[in-house]
């Protein structure tokens, strides 16, 4: 059983159903204004492991992600663009769904759209109003009063912020993103302005748009009700968006809300955040151009563990190739001694649950908090052990199913045959010699064999415990 760690309590909980049959999860969903980046898809691609993880420890999940295709961000940016709202999200989210294949992402079983959730939006900031929580201004726009509801600020402890409730209780905001540091009255719905165009709805308050924090609410009440199992985002969504929607949810429906909280830490490159001014904000498309695949990408993101910040750098996509490449190579060698080539897919890996035999570890490394970087070290240091010549057939066949079963955890798929090409035995011994030499720091004997073996046509790229050799092109 899978045991994470929840933002809430900061405590490692079981992940189990609350209705004893599903796990119930919601991720907030990407914001349709342009390209995903990588940050976005390590957030996607690790609550895509977690889901994983839980089906293939045997509980089915209904996954409810959301599309935030109306809020300040698409509007302003539709407009840029002079097309309407709709063709505009639209044409980000197909690019999303694509990226989302090519990432090996499951697609969530339910992906509900902001813009065709407006009646139930509507409806939540009623019962607001109705319960003494939210209050319209003179212009239309509705607000959330936080000083109605005691317990504002508990997932992000506001409390050891020194953020005090009662000290800005007056203020408000009405942006959709604001200060982390401001604690303040925020907009559920925002009366029409002359800058959002034809992007307006009808309401009791006029017209107008909901705020950003409004629609999951909206949306989770509508598919889960008033309790579920599980909520997910990347860090910087705890405050306020988390807050805010539990504020939302609880006062305007009653019951507890979502019951564990996964966030999952920021992607850094280079040791520093990501912006376009610095030229280094990586989508998929742009690592595909520089010639690296999806596989790598999601090899890298998936191999970091989800509670530190994942410092991103190119060589790490060349690392990730050359570990990739490690992988088929082991499978290549068994698929050879099997009597059955195919592999099962995803969904019947899930009903097959093999014995994992030496794959044990890295199981259970995934169930303790997702502890990606020690299930990968457990998988290498099982091939390394497991000597696949020694294998019979029907063993080969047994640890050929514990080492997929373990690849679908990470939604890892492996490079293409074609693409990993034995170098000579020759080229292997000086590789393996210079190895050797470098381990020994006799740093002039490992000059002259990397010389010998560039001279017969390959590349040596060293990793952590071992070194890979690629033909020149
Ligand atoms: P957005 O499209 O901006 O609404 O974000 C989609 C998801 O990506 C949210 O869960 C964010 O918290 C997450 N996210 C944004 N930036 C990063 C980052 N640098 N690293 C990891 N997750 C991120
Ligand atoms: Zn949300």
């Amino acid at each position: 059983m899978l045991n994470l760690f929840d933002t809430r309590t900061r405590q490692a909980q079981p992940i189990t159903p609350m209705d004893n049959q599903t796990v119930r999860f919601y991720c907030c969903g990407p914001t349709v204004y342009g390209p995903a980046h990588i940050g976005n898809f390590r957030t996607f691609v690790m609550q895509d492991v977690f889901r994983r993880v839980v089906e293939l420890g045997g509980l089915p999940t209904t996954h409810v992600r959301n599309l935030t295709d109306v809020d300040d961000k698409t509007i302003r940016d539709s407009q840029k663009a002079n097309m309407s709202l709709n063709d505009f999200t639209d044409k980000w989210t197909k690019q999303f769904h694509h990226d989302c294949s090519e990432l090996n992402c499951l697609a969530p079983h339910i992906e509900p759209s902001a813009v065709r959730h407006i009646p139930e939006q509507i409806e939540m900031v009623e019962a607001l109003i109705d319960k003494g929580h939210a209050y319209p201004s003179e212009d239309g726009s509705v607000y959330f009063k936080i000083s109605s509801y005691p317990d504002y600020g508990r997932l992000s402890r506001l409390d050891e912020r020194e953020l005090e409730l009662g000290k800005t209780a007056n203020t408000r905001s009405s942006s959709d993103e604001y200060e982390k540091d401001s604690v303040a009255d925020f907009v559920l719905w925002k009366s029409r302005k002359p800058e959002d165009g034809e992007n307006y709805w009808t309401s009791p308050w006029g017209e107008g748009r909901p705020g950003w924090h409004l629609e999951c609410s909206a949306m989770i009440h509508k598919y889960f009700g008033n309790n579920f199992d599980l909520h997910s985002g990347g860090v910087d969504l705890v405050f306020p968006h988390h807050e805010n929607e539990i504020a939302q949810s609880r006062c305007a429906c009653g019951g507890d809300f979502a019951k564990n909280w996964f966030h999952i830490t920021h992607l850094l490159v280079d040791g520093g955040k990501m912006s376009k001014s610095l030229g280094n904000m990586y989508t998929l498309d742009d690592l595909k151009q520089k010639g690296y695949n999806a596989s790598a990408v999601r090899y890298v993101l998936a191999g970091a563990y989800y509670r530190r910040p994942l410092n991103f750098t190119l060589s790490s996509l060349d690392d990730a190739k050359a570990a990739l490449n490690r992988l088929k190579k082991f499978d290549t060698a068994l698929a050879a001694l099997c009597v059955e080539k195919e592999v099962p897919n995803y969904e019947q890996m899930r009903e097959i649950k093999p014995s994992l035999g030496e794959f044990t570890a890295a199981w259970q490394s995934l169930n303790n908090d997702l502890n990606t970087p020690e299930a990968l070290g457990h998988v290498f240091s099982a091939i390394k052990r497991i000597n696949v010549a020694d294998l019979s057939p029907e063993q080969a066949q047994e640890v050929r199913m514990a080492f997929h079963f373990i690849l679908d955890a990470f939604g890892i798929v492996l490079p293409e045959e074609e693409k990993v090409q034995e170098a000579p035995a020759e080229v292997v011994q000086l590789a393996t010699q210079r190895w050797e030499a470098k381990q020994n720091k006799d740093w002039a004997a490992a000059d002259t064999l990397r010389a010998q073996v560039t001279e017969l046509g390959w590349t040596i790229k060293d990793g952590k415990d071992g070194f890979e050799l690629i033909p020149n092109a």
